[in-house]
């Protein structure tokens, strides 16, 4: 079997923090799904499947200049589908690797934004340093672990809401969050800031 290749900004480190469970795996799923197809947001851009689009919704202006660049050079402007091969551009990391492949492409590829980041932490870490190098990669392994079989384009954008809308950074709304029975961070207090 062919390595993964390491991602930008995911720094490698050992011992590993135990990951949930395959049960608390499924109920997290179930819960955040269930929470989406009611409360969701209908975002026009969520109705492409144009990586250029998907593109220009992640990123800024002028990595996106030098991105187009780099692929009409080296593919006819075609952005290529592939992980390693996205990560070999300059000015795409790996959230925005994994935002084109699960958003673009419609791959079962994981994400890991400022929102995503922020209720994964608070749903199974809940302590400690959220941007530590050792916590970036937990974090990146959770968003895999969590990732389901089918609807990943769905789970992904529902983290992405939920961080958004109801686990916001400042005062999130734990009383109406679908994730309250099982958030280690349960009620978010102030002095957690
Ligand atoms: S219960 Fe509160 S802290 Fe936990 S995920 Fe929900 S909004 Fe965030």
């Amino acid at each position: 079997m062919t390595a993964k290749p390491a991602r930008k900004g995911a720094p490698r480190s050992l011992p590993q923090p135990a990951l949930p469970a395959p049960g608390d795996r499924r109920r997290f799923r179930d819960r955040l799904l269930t929470w989406y197809r009611r409360h969701g947001r209908d975002l026009p851009w969520r109705k492409t499947t144009d990586p250029y689009h998907i593109l220009v919704s992640e990123i800024r202006p002028r990595r996106l200049q030098t991105i187009a660049r780099e692929s009409v050079a080296r593919y006819g402007g075609r952005l290529p589908a592939d992980e390693a091969t996205l990560l070999s551009f300059e000015g795409i990391g790996a959230y925005t690797a994994g935002a084109i492949r699960s958003f673009a492409f419609r791959e079962r590829a994981a994400i890991l934004d400022t929102n995503v980041a922020r209720v994964l932490f608070r749903v199974f870490i809940g302590s400690g340093d959220p941007k530590s190098a050792a916590t970036k990669r937990h974090l990146w392994r959770l968003s895999e672990t969590l990732m389901p079989v089918r609807h990943v384009f769905d789970f992904n954008q529902a983290l992405m809401d939920l961080g958004a809308m109801v686990c916001v950074a400042r005062n999130p709304r734990c009383f109406v969050c679908p994730m309250a029975k099982s958030c280690r961070t349960f009620p978010f207090t102030a002095d957690r800031r």
